[in-house]
């Protein structure tokens, strides 16, 4: 019998380890810790309008590239929180989740042999997204304490072949929030070499002690070359629901919706009714947000210390980088086996964000998207690790 090949993009990526450490979790009975979802309810409202959706018989496909009363919601909200104006029928298209209309995004705007700059650690998704869409990607470090780049090394890693740049601020896994001016120097090489940014700004409502969300797509020079990425997930905690979108001049969203036509049709329709009843909540339902998330924050940050992690300050995201160098392991996936199955809470192993895993070495990925009662219960048994 011949042996049945795959192909060798799927053989050149491996799985996601996010999602791997989660079956662990449940394997072990452990705190999850690591995959970032809630594990809160989501606001009653918008459940409701979900329900009542399905009821009023909102399921058959909505227009592949997103029901109008969404679209005009996701404009809406835009315009209310940063006062930009984006065109509903001809610069959005909604997708199932951000993680779609990021690879729609790059199969849209990127050939094989393109490069694509890509800061790192990285959500580790946007490796296998590069390796589909066949772009060569050309890693740019963030260095701790403030996860800033060197802005002579950002501007080596351009060039002739460069097609885009992925940025992710508020950042997953670092919780860094990009400063104007990085993104201006960014901006600059992106004109310089007719680069697009593509943008996951689905963290945009987190952000901690005075950090401010900068939208690359307000930078002066990147109103006309960013894909601004968000969703429903994180900001209204309904991470399985799997409504995003993509925000983008005409001529790039015209391109996008039609590979995302082709790659699912569209997102679920009763969805993404409720979605449009979620992006209509008040201003005080994100400044509550953010306040609950810090809360979060800080109970994780000190659980972590208390365990003898050292923990890198998050100001946006819900995520916290420790560094476990003292603590006698070989490396970052021994760190978070021995803690997944010895002492019950589920981490990520650092060198999943990282293009090399020896950069990753020492460090483990925590998420505070939990109840303060799961982060305290995941503190006592973290207790263990310090004595
Ligand atoms: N963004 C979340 C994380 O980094 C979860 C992503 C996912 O698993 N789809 O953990």
């Amino acid at each position: 019998m011949t042996a049945i090949r795959t192909s060798a993009k799927a053989e050149s990526f491996t799985e996601s380890v996010i999602r791997e450490m989660t079956r662990h979790a449940v394997a072990h009975g452990a705190i999850n810790l690591a995959q970032g979802f809630p594990d809160f309810p989501a606001p009653e409202e918008i459940k409701r309008a979900a329900m009542a959706a399905i009821e009023a018989d909102v399921n058959q496909y909505a227009i592949t590239w997103g029901a109008r009363r969404l679209r005009e919601a996701i404009a809406a909200k835009v315009a209310r929180t940063y006062g930009t104006a984006v065109d509903p029928e001809r610069e959005i298209c909604v997708t199932c989740g951000a993680t779609e209309g990021m690879i729609a995004a790059m199969l849209a705007l990127v050939d094989p042999g393109d490069e694509v700059v890509v800061f790192e650690p990285f959500y580790e998704n946007y490796g296998p997204d590069a390796i589909l869409a066949g772009a060569v990607p050309r890693f740019v470090a963030l260095r701790e304490p403030d996860w800033t780049f060197d802005e002579r090394e950002l501007a080596a890693a351009f060039g002739p072949r460069t097609r885009a740049v992925i940025l992710n601020t508020p950042n997953n896994p670092t919780g860094k929030v990009f400063t104007r001016a990085e993104l201006q120097a960014v901006a600059r090489l992106c004109e310089r070499w007719g680069a697009v940014a593509i943008s996951d700004e689905i963290y945009e409502h987190m952000t901690y002690d005075g950090a401010v969300h900068e939208p690359v797509a307000r930078i002066p020079g990147m109103e006309d070359r960013t894909v601004t990425i968000n969703g429903l997930s994180k900001t209204y905690s309904v991470t399985g629901w799997r409504v995003g979108w993509t925000i983008a001049p005409p001529d790039l969203t015209g391109a996008i919706r039609k590979v995302h036509d082709f790659l699912t049709v569209g997102a679920a329709a009763p969805l993404q009714e409720a979605g449009a009843a979620a992006l209509e909540l008040p201003g005080s339902y994100y400044s509550r947000l953010a306040a609950d998330y810090l809360e979060r924050r800080d109970v994780l940050l000190g659980a972590l210390e208390a365990a003898g992690l050292k923990t890198s300050k998050p100001f946006g995201a819900y995520y916290v980088m420790c560094d476990v160098a003292g603590l006698g392991f070989a490396d970052d996936v021994e760190a978070a086996m021995h803690l997944v199955r010895d002492v019950g809470v589920a981490s990520v192993p650092g060198s999943s964000f990282f293009s090399r895993p020896e950069l990753g070495r020492t460090k483990l990925r925590f998420s505070f998207c939990k109840r303060l009662e799961t982060l305290r219960e995941a503190g006592e048994r973290l207790r263990a690790l310090g004595r």
